[in-house]
C-alpha cells in the first residue's frame, strides 16, 4: 500500500522514506538525511540530502493547521504556491527555486535547494551589499507581472487564470492584517510600545483622512484582478547571494494589483534602512546606507524603465497599445505602489505581525524613534501617493523625516 495516499504531516524520518519511495531524484541506495529548517509561521520546510554525494532538495509541506497558532488554514494554498512558482520560474527565467515535482495529496512541493543563499532580511541586518539586487528584482517584477495582465493575455485565458488563483483564506489574512487591524484595532490585536501608544492614537487611529485612504486601498486590493502577483514579497521571501536573487514562498499569490508587490519590496528595504540608521555608525554603515538608498531608488526607476520597454514590445491589444493609455496605467501602478509601501510599513510597526528589523532594535529609545520615523514617512507615502512617482520621491521623504523628526525628538 502507498504510505502517502492520504495527507498527514511529515516528520524528518517520513521525508526520507517519501524521497526514496516517491521521487526519482536520488539513487535507490542513497544514504539520505533530513532536517526541518522552516522558520515561517505557516508551513514545514525540509532539507533532504545524500550523505555521500551531498546532492540536496527542499520539500515544503503544507499542513491543514497553521504551524504557529495551530488554527486551520485552507490547504489549497500549497497548490497555489506550486503553480505560482512554476509560472514565475518560466516567466522570470529562473528568479525562483525550480520546482521538481508537486504532490497534491501530501501538499508537498519538491524544489531546488537554495541553501547557498541567505534570507535578504538577515543579510541586510548584517550590512551586506548586493549590487545586483535592484536589477534582479525589477526584472522579476516586470517579467512575472506584465505578461499575466489583460494587456498581454487573451481575455478568456486570463479569466481562467484568475479562477485558478482564487486564494480566499490568504487574501483574507492580508485584508485583515495589512489594511484593517492596524488602522481600527477593533480586535485589540495591535502591538505597540507603551511609549508610542499616544503617538499611534494621534497619528493613526485619530487621523480620519489616513484611515479613509487605507480603506480605499483595501477596496482596490479586493477589486483589481490586474496580474498574478506574488502577494507577500517581503525580504523574508527573498533569498540572495552576491550574484543571485531568488524569490520564494508565493502562497499568497492571486490576481491582484501590481503595485502591491513593488510596494512590499520598497517597504521592507526601508525596515533594513531604519534599523541600520539607528543602530550602527561608522564608515561601513554609511556605505551600506548609501547603497540601500540607491537601491530603493533603482528598484522604482528600473521597474518603470523595464515596464515601459516590455510594454512597448508585448502589448498589441488595440485599446491598450497607445502610449497615453500606457502612461495612465503605469501612473496608477506607481500610485498603488506608494500606498502599499505606507501600508506595509504601518502594519509591521503597529500590527501584530512584526519584522525583526524593528523588534530587534535593542536600544529602546532608538526603536521608539525608528518607529515614529517609519510611521510618519508611511503616512506621507499613503496620503501623497499620487505624487510619488520616482525612486527619489521615496528617499527624499524618508531622509527629510530622519533629519527633521528623528534628530529633534525629545
Ligand atoms: P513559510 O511558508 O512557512 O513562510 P518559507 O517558504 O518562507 O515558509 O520557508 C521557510 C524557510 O525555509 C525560509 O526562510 C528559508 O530559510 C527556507 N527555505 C524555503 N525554501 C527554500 C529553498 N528552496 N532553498 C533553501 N531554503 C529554503
Ligand atoms: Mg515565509
Amino acid at each position: 500500500m502507498n504510505a502517502f495516499a492520504t495527507h498527514f504531516r511529515l516528520t524528518e524520518e517520513d521525508v526520507i522514506i517519501y524521497a526514496k519511495d516517491t521521487l526519482n531524484l536520488f539513487s535507490k541506495r542513497a544514504r539520505l538525511r533530513s532536517k526541518e529548517i522552516g522558520d515561517g509561521n505557516i508551513n514545514y520546510v525540509f532539507r533532504v540530502w545524500d550523505e555521500d554525494t551531498q546532492e540536496s532538495i527542499i520539500i515544503k509541506q503544507a499542513d491543514i493547521l497553521l504551524r504557529s497558532s495551530g488554527r486551520p488554514l485552507d490547504i489549497d494554498r500549497s497548490r497555489i504556491e506550486a503553480e505560482a512558482l512554476k509560472q514565475q520560474w518560466q516567466l522570470s527565467s529562473g528568479f525562483t527555486p525550480k520546482v521538481y515535482q508537486y504532490d497534491p495529496i501530501m501538499c508537498a512541493i519538491v524544489m531546488e535547494d537554495l541553501s547557498d543563499h541567505q534570507l535578504m532580511r538577515t543579510a541586510l541586518l548584517k550590512i551586506q551589499i548586493f549590487p545586483l539586487f535592484a536589477e534582479h528584482i525589477s526584472s522579476f517584477l516586470v517579467n512575472t507581472l506584465l505578461p499575466t495582465t489583460d494587456l498581454v493575455m487573451e481575455s478568456a485565458n486570463k479569466k481562467a487564470l484568475v479562477k485558478k488563483f482564487i486564494n480566499m483564506d490568504l487574501c483574507k489574512i492580508s485584508e485583515d492584517l495589512v489594511f484593517t487591524e492596524p488602522f481600527f484595532n477593533h480586535k485589540g490585536r495591535n502591538i505597540i510600545l507603551d511609549e508610542n501608544m499616544d503617538f499611534v492614537e494621534r497619528e493613526i487611529y485619530n487621523d480620519s483622512e489616513l484611515v479613509l485612504e487605507a480603506s480605499k486601498l483595501k477596496h482596490y486590493f479586493m477589486n483589481n484582478a490586474q496580474a498574478l502577483i506574488h502577494g507577500d514579497l517581503h525580504t523574508g521571501s527573498i533569498l540572495v547571494k552576491i550574484d543571485s536573487t531568488k524569490v520564494m514562498d508565493p502562497e499568497f499569490a492571486f490576481y491582484g494589483p501590481i503595485g502591491y508587490d513593488l510596494g512590499n519590496v520598497i517597504a521592507n528595504l526601508f525596515f533594513g534602512w531604519a534599523n541600520i540608521l539607528v543602530t550602527k555608525h561608522g564608515k561601513e554603515a554609511e556605505k551600506f546606507i548609501l547603497w540601500l538608498e540607491e537601491t530603493i531608488e533603482q528598484v522604482v526607476d528600473l521597474f518603470k524603465g523595464k515596464f515601459i520597454e516590455s510594454y512597448q514590445k508585448t502589448v498589441t491589444e488595440v485599446s491598450f497599445k497607445k502610449e497615453n493609455f500606457m502612461n495612465w496605467y503605469l501612473e496608477d501602478i506607481l500610485e498603488y505602489t506608494a500606498g502599499t509601501t505606507g501600508l506595509e510599513i504601518i502594519r509591521r510597526v503597529v500590527g501584530d505581525s512584526k519584522v525583526i528589523d524593528i523588534t530587534g532594535i535593542e536600544d529602546r529609545t532608538a526603536r521608539i524613534r525608528a518607529e515614529r520615523m517609519l510611521i510618519m514617512s508611511a503616512k506621507r507615502f499613503i496620503k501623497e501617493r499620487d505624487c510619488i512617482i520616482t525612486g527619489k520621491d521615496y528617499t527624499r521623504i524618508f531622509r527629510s523625516l530622519y533629519d527633521e523628526l528623528y534628530l529633534n525628538i525629545e
